[in-house]
């Protein structure tokens, strides 16, 4: 086996599993390593095992996979991953993403690597949405930065495969945006998400909701609860709202109302998916992946909306890319 794969498949599934974030870049590194060291050292364990970036587990991993084994640690988490959720049809059905992050804000990635497994996935587009700079923690960007990250977006090419730009913007407390109108108007995608004073009251709560929802320049709502049902973050129980006025608001505007495929969010809960269906809502299935790995995390969400019956024409990331573009810019229009 070719030790770079088989770094590369253990960084990915550690990813997938949202291990901690760096062991997988350990992984990331090692690969990275292996794979710029001069030809005649690829197959030579010890040389490898000596270059920087590549520690004993990793060592033991080019090792194994030079002696022509599937390396143990990578059988290991092989095997978990085969606890995958069920595969669904409708996850067949889709064609991008609208939800994932670099290390521009809190992935743990550049945004070529995600370009690149986004590709790799067969994605035929995906947004780049990092974070809005009040969201400090996960190092938001600001106007500046978001505009520097335009043009880099701007000048990644793969054959088959647009990245198209975007932001995840904080719905502020009064339910404004935590960026630039203008800046706003340049994206493909906005997705807007509230990471903070989750536990508002629900009047306070479902009016936030609601302005977001109604923004013209808003095209995806966020994980709308802001729930966690599991892991290393613990739990947080849903924010409180009325629903149908926040889902009346997304049917009205075309606004998509997001299936966090996160396994610690599963965000709408199930009877919130069945609301916002019966509201006549748009979806948008999305990994919000911080790591290449994650973006495979789609399979949960599609297993979910399919098991609740979400017809694929309501999910626009089923859409062809030209249909998708039509609606976000529709969507636009609505305001210039
Ligand atoms: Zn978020
Ligand atoms: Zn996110």
């Amino acid at each position: 086996m070719d030790p770079v794969d088989a770094l590369t498949e253990i960084a990915f599934l550690l990813e997938r599993e949202r291990a901690n974030a760096f062991t997988a870049k350990a992984f990331r590194r090692a690969a990275a390593a292996v794979g710029s060291a001069p030809a005649d050292a690829r197959t030579d364990a010890a040389r490898l095992a000596r270059l920087p970036g590549v520690g004993d587990t990793t060592a033991r991993v080019i090792r194994e996979a030079l002696a022509g084994d599937v390396p143990g640690y990578l059988a290991e988490l092989r095997e978990h991953a085969g606890v995958a959720p069920r595969a669904s049809s409708l996850r067949g059905a889709l064609r991008g993403d609208l939800h994932a992050h670099s290390d521009w804000s809190d992935g743990t990635t550049s945004i070529d690597s995600m370009a690149d497994a986004a590709a790799a996935l067969g994605h035929e587009y995906l947004a780049l949405t990092d974070h809005s700079p009040r969201l400090r923690v996960a190092r938001g960007l600001s106007a500046d930065r978001l505009e520097e990250q335009l043009e880099v977006v701007a000048g990644v090419h793969r054959e088959g495969f647009t990245l198209l730009t975007g932001i995840e913007v904080d719905i502020l407390d009064d339910g404004a945006l935590d960026q630039r109108d203008d800046l706003l108007d340049r994206l493909d995608v906005v997705v807007a998400s509230a990471h903070s004073t989750l536990r508002m009251e629900r009047r306070p709560m479902t009016r936030r909701l609601v302005a977001a929802a109604s923004n013209p320049r808003v095209d995806v709502l966020g994980h709308v609860t802001g729930r966690l049902v599991e892991g290393a973050r613990g739990t947080r129980p849903p924010s409180v709202f009325d629903p149908e006025p926040v889902f009346a608001a997304c049917a009205a505007s075309g606004v998509a109302v997001e299936i966090n495929s996160r396994p610690e969010r599963q965000d709408p809960p199930d009877d919130l998916i069945r609301l916002a269906l019966d509201a006549g809502c748009l979806f948008s299935i999305d990994s919000d992946a911080h790591a290449p790995g994650q973006l495979s995390l789609l399979d949960h969400g599609a297993a979910r909306a399919e098991a609740l019956g979400v017809p694929a024409d309501r999910i626009i990331t089923t859409w062809p890319l030209d249909r998708l573009r039509a609606h976000l810019e529709r969507t636009h229009l609505h305001h210039m």
